[in-house]
């Protein structure tokens, strides 16, 4: 009798590619799937029985900022209880290499110190800490700027973008699926467009992508979207909208115009794909969003507190409540907490996109799912974190039916592995790597909510990295099975 680590049987099996379910088994031999369909007699270490469960590829988060989570927090447990296997950390501009060793994260989303100057380091690092799932990264754009020209706002001499070149074409060597930004941050907003296409250049000479924080998610929308489209054309490489959305009520129903905007840019030749997070909340640095000396009422008026090492007890409430308890404006509220000694690590929740256009985003053929959560587990943090990706499976596909849940699952996995530069992941065919996850479709939800933010989620029954068993029946095994991919082009 043939001996496998693993078996998993009577499952319903969606593969990833969007093709229909079909009943079988998997066998797990080695940390890769040895065989698919009826599998016989095997003499196996262990054995699940799926029980008609959905067993599919491990869901693939393309849009985190777990770069400092991956060593804080090796457990992952706010990723392997929504079936994620893999994370593309790096985004909005901000990656943990390059770094100062010594140096904490500037950016305020990382929390992290490092100890490495370049992305192999950090790999080592990452790899050191055995952390529960796969990640690749991005190399960003404001962490590059800001370690060669500071928070200067101008362009960079001939001198400093050579350096720039420098630190890009080194991190796509050693590995980066791509290069980000994040236009709306410091020092990014700095830059102007032609620094970006030099710049990504460097990532589409390695056969990378460009994964965008587009310069205005708002009134601007269209404008941003068609700056991304002359980077991608310009320098030659794939474009990832990262988070699509139209901020500001005023604002929505945007999100239609973009998407056509999209799809006719792919008609043109260009090869363009987005993300979105399946909420109507943004969460982010409060810093970044307010300027002191004109602070946006209107952006006052739907902030809410996710973390405030200023003012804890603010933490989880609505900047309106607070400011009606204080008898001031709502933005009195957000200078006294920006001015305060640490006022500057707030991470804020913004309530600014439409439902509407949520569903909009998810019924779009090349809409992946990232769910762009911040690790502060010691506050409120947006629900996203732990509820992103059951959230698409049990809200919008099962009682929306906003979208199949083949689809869903090949957005979540085949699609975004193929992106991302994830080889022999996203699928379950015979030869690919374990990553697996086995749910109830019939009662997977998220249960975090804004007020209870750190929930786990129901229906994910069981969770394999690299075929080890991270995840089973809502425990946490302390396997840390997971890699620092590299990035190989397709
Ligand atoms: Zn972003």
């Amino acid at each position: 009798m043939a001996s496998v680590d693993l078996v998993i049987r009577n499952a319903r099996i969606l593969d990833g590619t969007g093709a229909a379910l079909r009943e079988g088994d998997v066998a797990v031999v080695g940390g890769r799937i040895n065989a698919v369909g009826a599998v016989g007699d095997v003499d196996a270490a262990t054995t699940i029985d799926a029980a008609g469960a959905v067993l599919s590829p491990g869901f693939v988060d393309v849009h985190t900022h777990d770069d400092g989570a991956l060593l804080r927090h090796p457990d992952l447990a706010f990723k392997l209880s929504q079936g994620c296997t893999s994370l593309v950390v790096g985004n909005c501009g901000f990656s943990a290499a390059p770094a100062v060793p010594g140096e904490r994260d500037p950016s305020k989303l990382l929390g992290v110190t490092a100890t490495w100057s370049d992305l192999t380091g950090y790999a080592a690092a990452v790899a050191g800490a055995r952390p529960a799932c796969n990640a690749v990264a991005l190399v960003g754009h404001n962490t590059v700027r800001r370690l060669v020209l500071g928070l200067e706002r101008r362009a960079p001499t001939a001198a400093e973008l050579d350096r720039m070149r420098a630190e890009v074409r080194l991190a796509m060597a050693q590995g980066a699926c791509g290069f980000s930004t994040g236009l709306i941050y410091e020092p990014g907003r700095y830059s102007e467009t032609d620094e970006l296409i030099v710049l990504a250049r460097e990532a589409a000479e390695a056969g990378g992508l460009y994964a965008t924080h587009l310069r205005n998610e708002g009134d601007r929308l269209l404008d941003a979207v068609e700056e991304a489209l002359t980077i991608g054309r310009e320098a030659g490489l794939p474009v990832q909208i990262s988070h699509h959305k139209s901020a500001g009520a005023r604002n929505w129903g945007k999100v239609g115009a973009s998407l056509e905007r999209i799809d006719r840019a792919n008609a043109e030749g260009l090869d363009v794909t987005a993300d979105v997070y399946p909420y109507t909340a943004g969460s982010g640095p409060m810093a970044q969003y307010f300027n002191l000396d004109r602070l946006d009422p209107d952006l006052a008026a739907v902030i809410r507190f996710a973390s405030c090492p200023a003012l804890r007890e603010l933490e989880g409430r609505n900047c309106v409540d607070v400011a009606a308890e204080w008898a001031v404006p709502p933005t009195e509220v957000i200078r006294r907490v920006l001015t305060a000694e640490r006022g500057a690590d707030t991470i804020c929740i913004q309530v600014i996109i439409d439902e509407a256009d949520v569903e909009t985003n998810l019924r779009h053929p090349r809409m992946m799912v990232g769910s762009d959560g911040i690790v502060d587990l010691g506050g409120r943090p947006h629900p996203r974190l732990f509820g992103t990706f059951p959230r698409v499976l049990g809200h919008y596909v099962r009682e929306r039916n906003v979208l199949g849940l083949a689809d869903a699952v090949r957005r979540m996995t085949s699609l975004s592995c193929d992106r991302f530069g994830l080889v022999d992941r996203g699928r379950v065919v015979e030869g690919a790597w374990a990553d697996l996850v086995l749910f109830d479709d019939a009662t997977i939800a998220d249960r975090a909510t804004y007020d209870e933010p750190k929930r786990e989620s129901d229906g994910i029954r069981l969770v394999c990295v690299n075929g080890e068993i991270a995840y089973r029946d809502g425990a946490h095994t302390g396997v840390g099975a997971g890699r620092m991919l590299m990035f190989s082009p397709r």
